[in-house]
Order: C-alpha cells, then structure tokens, then sequence
C-alpha cells in the first residue's frame, strides 16, 4: 500500500495577506495545516485542485497565523497525506474525517480507523 514516509515540508510560513500567496505555486495540489500560534496543528486540509485558492479561502476563515503545506503527487496521495496529518495531529478544527472523493472507493491508511480497511 502506498504510505507516506516522512513529512518534508516545503516551508512552514508566517500568514501575511496577501503575500503568504507567493510561497504557494498555483496549480498545484497538495495538503496543509493551518495553525494560530505556529505550535499547535490546529486544521488539516487538502485541495485536490488549487491548493493555493483552497489556501486563501481556508485561512480566512479562522485566527490562523502560520501554516505548513506540502505538494501531493495525485488526488490518491493527497488523501493519503491528509488522512495522515488528521491522525497524527488531531486538529480541534476538524470536525470530520477527511472526505474521499465522490467516485473514489479509497480508505484511509491509518490502521484502527473506522474509514480504513
Ligand atoms: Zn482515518
């Protein structure tokens, strides 16, 4: 099964509208966490699209100030990374697991979870 690794990070930055946008390439999609203090991993989220417009809308709608986020290869492997982060952090900005996406039949990667094999 595909798993991911380790976590390489391109860059944990500090969220200054609106150039925090300049560190995100556009085009790209990938997964990030958003965080108030730039300690605590508050919200974990992904965008199998644009990962810097799912940014913008993201950040905007809580008191986050720092951010980490990192490129996803596939829609597959973005859901896997976000599944990860979601466990590992347990954000208490997410209300729910992460979504798969409408057609896919994917489960999540972490063993115990009710959403895995
Ligand atoms: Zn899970």
């Amino acid at each position: 099964m595909e798993t991911v690794d380790k976590w390489n990070w391109v860059s944990q930055v500090h969220i200054h509208f609106p150039r925090f946008r300049d560190h995100v390439d556009s085009g790209f999609m990938g997964v990030y966490v958003l965080s108030k203090d730039g300690r605590q991993h508050t919200y974990v989220g992904r965008s199998d699209a644009s990962l810097r417009q799912r940014l913008v809308s993201s950040a905007s709608q809580g008191d986050y100030s720092y951010f980490w986020f990192d490129y996803a290869s596939s829609e597959r492997n973005c859901y896997l990374k976000e599944c990860e982060l979601y466990h590992r952090y347990n954000p208490p900005d997410n209300t729910v697991h992460p979504a798969v996406p409408p057609g896919a039949n994917w489960r999540c990667p972490v063993t115990g979870c009710e959403w895995g094999y």
